[in-house]
């Protein structure tokens, strides 16, 4: 039984702490603390010489602790936990998913670069690209989805500088749709336009299914990103993001890490390890309760079109890839109530358990309106494009009791006139 593996749920609550080094504490205690004492002189040289990437590491070589921007005790066993959900080499947590997006766009891009990105995006993602890329002189081009891999080269080819092709970055499931991308074609479309000084980088925002229902980087992904504000966080008590994949690139976003200054501090890394510690249960319960809302709105008289993944059938043009890419639909439902901005609203003043808030992922219930909240800032034509529309309600689906999460929805939806 020596070589008995453990599955990465077993291991968040130990995996990468060593209790004999702080007096036998069962948890990690926050190491409140802005620097750590080398033992000699050239053991400090060592550590820089990783930290800033003069020399690669040695067989068995870790990189030892040095300054809180670069390292610290909480924001390395958290690292190491989320490795294991995505069989990654290394990760970087940032202090919002927002800051290890921006890093990880910033450091894979250069003034010149083309960018093709899945739309839609996360508002933040969306702006960024829209207004700071855009400054620093990097070209921007977007898929919809159901657009054909023929038809995503063709808009490469179109901008005229396909041959500065740097990043293909997809969000999927998309924010708020449900909408899918593939991570393969995106491999196959990257590699393509890749050279041999040049590789072009795919980055995947799984926060809608990560980490626990899909695993980009074992699907052709250099990089996988999340909002650890959602699903990882699940408490609605912090905002933090993190990035993952093989050392040569993490060493890069690492590197850029360390002078931004976007870490996680070591607190926020704390809530984090104890967040993994039922990130299990919770995102099963989450998807459990979601697949019976679903359901129930499907059939309900006052809704007119549910975009849930559970809901594809075989003859639907995304099946495949959802049965490819994903072991679970999610936990997260956007419907179209029949109606528009009124029926909406009316909806959404009326619900007693749902929270009535934006972000995701969290224990509790939460409800928005993307097309006044989370999305109002993308340009009208475009959302309407990406089936953003006022009659659009995204919900969040909580660990509540399934029927109390059914009869809030049943009586706030029976109020709308
Ligand atoms: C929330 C979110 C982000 C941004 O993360 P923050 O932690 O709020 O900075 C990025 N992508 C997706 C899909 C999100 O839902």
């Amino acid at each position: 039984m020596s070589d008995h593996q453990f599955s990465p749920e077993s291991l968040m609550m130990s995996f990468g702490y060593k209790p004999e080094l702080s007096e036998g504490a069962i948890k990690a205690p926050i190491f409140q603390t802005s620097t750590f004492v080398f033992k000699t002189a050239e053991e400090g040289k060592a550590f820089f010489e990783l930290a800033y990437g003069i020399r690669a590491k040695e067989q068995d070589e870790q990189l030892g602790l040095i300054y809180s921007r670069i390292n610290n005790p909480n924001l390395e066993i958290l690292e190491n936990r989320l490795c294991l959900w995505d069989k990654a080499d290394d990760c970087a947590v940032f202090e919002s998913g927002m800051s290890a997006i921006s890093t990880v766009l910033l450091e894979f891009l250069s003034p010149g670069d083309l960018l093709l990105f899945s739309s839609p995006v996360y508002g933040g993602t969306d702006h960024f690209i829209h207004s700071f890329l855009k400054k620093i002189g990097v070209d921007a081009v977007s898929f919809y989805p159901g657009q054909k891999e023929s038809e995503i080269r063709e808009i490469i080819e179109n901008t005229g500088k396909a041959h500065k092709l740097a990043m293909i970055y997809a969000e999927t499931p998309a924010n708020p749709t449900n909408d899918i991308t593939d991570i393969e074609m995106c491999r196959r479309i990257a590699d393509s336009y890749s050279t041999e000084e040049k590789r072009v980088t795919v980055a995947i925002d799984n926060t809608y299914m990560g980490p626990l229902w899909s695993h980009p980087l074992l699907i052709g992904a250099d990089l996988v990103i999340y909002s650890a504000t959602k699903y990882i966080g699940g408490h609605s008590d912090l905002i933090a993001g993190a990035v993952l994949g093989n050392s040569q690139v993490m060493q890069r976003v690492k590197v850029l890490r360390t002078f931004l200054g976007n870490m996680a501090s070591p607190n926020t890394c704390w809530l984090l390890t104890r967040s993994l510690e039922t990130l299990k249960v919770r995102m099963e319960q989450q998807a459990k309760n979601a697949d019976i809302v679903a359901k129930m709105l499907e059939n309900h008289p006052k809704v007119e079109k549910v975009h849930y993944l559970g809901l594809l059938k075989e003859t639907d043009s995304d099946y495949e890839l959802y049965k490819k890419q994903y072991t679970s639909p999610g936990a997260m439902i956007s419907f179209d109530i029949k109606g528009g901005e009124s029926q909406s609203f009316q909806f959404l003043n009326q619900l007693k358990l749902f929270k009535m808030a934006v972000s995701l992922g969290s224990t509790e219930s939460l409800a928005q309106h993307p097309a006044s909240m989370t999305h109002i800032g993308v340009d009208p034509a475009e959302r309407l494009k990406m089936g953003i529309t006022d009659k659009l309600v995204r919900l969040s689906i909580g660990v509540e009791n399934s029927e109390d999460i059914i009869w809030d929805i049943q009586q706030a939806l029976d109020k709308v006139s």
